[in-house]
């Protein structure tokens, strides 16, 4: 296969990994993340779960069915607590677990990538072509892995309608037909499992004479199933389409063999391509890892099917996914213990009408009011501003702060629907400036030059 045709499919694989639905829930505009996830596989979800544990709200761009290429796998065994599970299935309760944690998600492709300075940008694209920039302080690139092509003639022409790569996503169309798998790993067997349970006949390629898995047991039972065929030591060497037909070359036999689809199962490339170039990656593309799950890049993490070449477990995936939190998180946690040390961070909370008239009339400077949520990541990034400015405009303004849930009654006084946002009030209460976004910017010097 030449190498653009490799590229042109590694993008549509990207397209339908990183995804296309617009975010349902509040837009998130141009913002800047403390901790920020890339992938919606084990890892990604992993990730976010413990990150978000730790009190700290990540953003996981992901496409819009998060779940990886376990879902692809219709039999797992070896995850801790569960007998069987499917992949999909395993795919949906991390979803909730991460969802109920209160993790953000934004549904697009990430088309770029600046990492050469901190924070790091990531130019995220939606369906309807609305870009955004994301900041980040720290980073998880969990992208997962895309499937291998064989790279023979017929292959690209075919891809997605006569030959697939998952058989949960594409088997329903060879109901009670004759398919053929072409790989000797778990995945083939997976696959092949899978398949036998919809088409008359399955033919299993495999260029060795044996099989490599992890599960001989599932292997077994898998190859004693009665419509499942194994073809030992035979590679294809070419697809051919006819009308209803797609007739497979095999390199172990003059005689070619026709079936009625084809489903590779031959290993995956790791999902780099957008990092090649600004993360160090070793000549199969995987992330080299220089201190535990961190890259070539500090605060830089990566986890699962993007740095893992050998074992490439769902168990594994989530396990880095694990120690690349904590490192971020050990990270972010000196932050927040320098903030808690500042001088700045006494300012006064407020809670109620009657507390925040009271700070008025005790005043005779404005009060700025600072509306905000402990579980909104624009508010973490804008909060040590707002707390510089108070100390530094300390003799222009007094400044008080408003937390959504627990000051709800001065948010309705003010109408505020959006955080963070801040109002300033003259001396009597009366408010002379609201800002929000980019207007926030304006506040000192509103305070510094009053009208
Ligand atoms: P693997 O890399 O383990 O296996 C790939 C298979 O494809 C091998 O048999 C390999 O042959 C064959 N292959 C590679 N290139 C070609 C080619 N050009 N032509 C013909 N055959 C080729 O990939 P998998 O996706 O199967 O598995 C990846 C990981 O995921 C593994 O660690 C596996 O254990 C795990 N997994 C676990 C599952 C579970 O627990 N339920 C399910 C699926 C996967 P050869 O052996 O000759 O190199």
């Amino acid at each position: 296969m030449g190498s653009m045709s490799l590229k042109k499919f590694l993008l549509l694989s990207l397209a339908l990994l990183l995804g296309v639905k617009p975010l349902p829930s509040a837009p998130i505009v141009d913002e800047e993340y403390p901790v920020v996830i890339l992938g919606g596989g084990v890892a990604a979800l992993t990730a976010a779960v413990q990150v978000s544990q730790a009190g700290f709200q990540p953003l996981v761009i992901t496409g819009p069915k998060p779940g990886g290429i376990i879902v692809q796998s219709h039999s797992v065994r070896n995850w801790p607590g569960e007998i069987e599970i499917s992949g999909g299935e395993l795919a949906d309760k991390l979803q909730k677990q991460a969802d109920a944690c209160g993790t953000l998600f934004l549904h697009g492709q990430v088309i770029d990538v600046d990492v050469s300075k901190q924070p790091f940008v990531f130019t995220v694209q939606s369906s309807e072509n609305k870009v955004q920039k994301i900041r980040a302080r720290t980073c998880i690139v969990a992208l997962g892995a895309l499937p291998k092509l064989l790279g023979v003639p017929g292959e690209q022409e075919n891809l997605f309608s006569s030959i697939f790569t998952c058989a949960p996503c594409d088997g329903m169309h060879f109901k009670n037909k004759t398919v053929a798998v072409i790989g000797g790993g778990d995945s083939a067997l997976t696959e092949a499992h899978y398949l036998s349970n919809l088409a008359k006949k399955v033919y299993l390629i495999v260029r060795k004479d044996e099989f490599r898995t992890i599960q001989p047991k599932y292997r077994d039972s898998v190859l004693s199933r009665p419509n499942v065929e194994v073809i030992y030591n035979t590679t294809v060497s070419s697809f051919q389409k006819n009308e209803n037909d797609l007739t497979l070359t095999l390199s172990s036999t003059k005689k070619p063999l026709t079936v009625h689809g084809a489903f590779l199962a031959i290993g995956s490339l790791p999902n780099t391509a957008l990092f090649k170039g600004k993360l160090e990656l070793d000549k199969e593309g995987f992330i080299v890892l220089k201190n535990q799950q961190e890259t070539s890049v500090p605060r830089i993490y990566a986890a699962g099917d993007v740095s893992d070449k050998v074992y490439k477990q769902a168990m594994t995936a989530a396990g880095d996914a694990t120690k690349a939190a904590l490192q971020a998180q050990e990270h972010f946690g000196n932050h927040l213990i320098l903030q808690t040390k500042s001088p700045t961070t006494s300012i006064q909370e407020i809670d109620s009408m009657d507390q925040l008239r009271s700070v008025i009339s005790s005043s005779k400077k404005p009060t700025v009011v600072y509306f905000y949520s402990k579980s909104c990541p624009p508010c973490r990034s804008f909060s040590p501003t707002f707390d510089t400015w108070a100390t530094q405009l300390s003799d222009k303004a007094h400044f008080v702060k408003a937390r959504d849930t627990v000051a709800d009654e001065i948010f309705e006084a003010f109408n505020i629907r959006a955080m963070p946002s801040v109002v300033i009030l003259d001396t009597k209460g009366k408010p002379i400036f609201e800002a929000r976004g980019a207007e926030l910017e304006k506040v000192p010097a509103i305070l510094q030059h009053p009208k």
